[in-house]
């Protein structure tokens, strides 16, 4: 761990343009980040936090104005933002087509989530990269969110390239997250940014879309309309192609495959490309269905295959 200097922040910047990982605080909690517009830093995320599937992370922006390049744009967010940013309030918003941000940050969807951090290193650290951050919190899964750097430490270790040391967290509670993308704004999860806060800017109720009775869990991403299953069926543990099957293929792989997750037989490298090769493939003029090669069950290689088992289970 090292205390917070200007030249810190310098050298968390180059470790993060080189695809490393960085813990930083923000007013919330500390977080794991990563330059969100490089796939395979994101899935050094997913990895060291150890999660059994794949969740959307929420992209860290300097100001407003960075949302242009990423999302879509909502009145209401340009409302929401001018009153409450920087703060603990994130929007999910429609994610901008083209935009530089990977899939993976999006764990598929085709929303992303953008906040901009009251805090002076976090802000100091997105300008002096100079691109947006993905970051969760700064823990294993499943464990209690760090608001210290010690916390950070004990949880993540030498796994994390650079912790930045900003003392405790302020807020030491996660972001209020509001979803834009439906008809009518909701909360997905309650945070120190109020609903009632909310609906004063908008002059509209927001809805609550948390489970009653489970004020901190989220709504699953997993149920959510918009996320993305392929069109076509997919195969999994292929071997090979059948005719019109698409092989995407993982390390050594037949002739015939239409894309590798990674050649050389990289997890980490595979969760990068999952989203965007899956949807490259998905084409219904060219192939009737997708075949996968099989992919370890192990390491992040846990949630490659939770994503593709649920992208093959039967429609309703
Ligand atoms: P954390 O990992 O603690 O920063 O939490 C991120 C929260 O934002 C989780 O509750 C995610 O489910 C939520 N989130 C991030 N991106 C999206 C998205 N595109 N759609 C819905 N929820 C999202
Ligand atoms: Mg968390």
């Amino acid at each position: 761990m090292i205390a917070t200097t200007q030249d810190s922040v310098a050298e968390a910047a180059r470790i993060l343009r080189n695809g490393g990982l960085v813990a930083f605080p923000t007013e919330t909690v500390y977080g794991l980040g990563a330059d969100a517009t490089q796939g395979t830093a994101v899935a050094k995320v997913y990895a060291v936090k150890g999660r059994p599937s794949f969740n959307p992370l929420i992209v860290h922006v300097a100001a407003a104005p960075w949302v242009a390049e990423i999302a879509l744009p909502d009145k209401r967010f340009d409302l929401l933002a001018h009153r409450f940013w920087p703060g603990p309030l994130t929007f999910v918003m429609h994610r901008r087509p083209g935009t530089a941000v990977s899939e993976l940050v999006s764990a598929g969807l085709d929303t992303v989530a953008v906040r901009s951090p009251a805090h002076d290193i976090a802000h100091a650290l997105l300008e002096a990269v100079g691109r947006p951050l993905a970051a969760p919190s700064a823990n294993k899964s499943g464990t209690v969110s760090p608001t210290r750097a010690e916390h950070v430490i004990a949880s993540l270790g030498d796994q994390v390239d650079l912790v930045l040391n900003g003392g405790p967290c302020r807020v030491g509670l996660e972001s209020t997250v509001l979803d834009l993308t439906g008809a009518a704004p909701a909360i997905l999860r309650p945070g120190a940014i109020t609903a009632d806060e909310i609906t004063a800017v908008l002059g509209k109720p927001v809805s609550m879309t948390v489970a009653e009775g489970d004020s901190s869990a989220p709504r699953s991403p997993g149920q959510l309309a918009s996320h993305y299953a392929p069109e076509l069926p997919l195969r999994l543990n292929a071997k090979q192609a059948e005719p019109g099957e698409a092989l995407l293929a993982f390390g050594t792989a037949p002739s015939e495959a239409a894309l590798n997750l990674s050649p050389g037989g990289d997890l980490i490298e595979a969760a990068a490309n999952l989203f965007a090769m899956l949807r490259a493939l998905d084409d219904k003029a060219r192939y009737r269905a997708i075949a996968v090669m099989p992919i370890p069950e192990a390491g992040i290689g846990v949630a490659i295959n939770d994503r593709l088992r649920r992208a093959a289970a039967p429609r309703g």
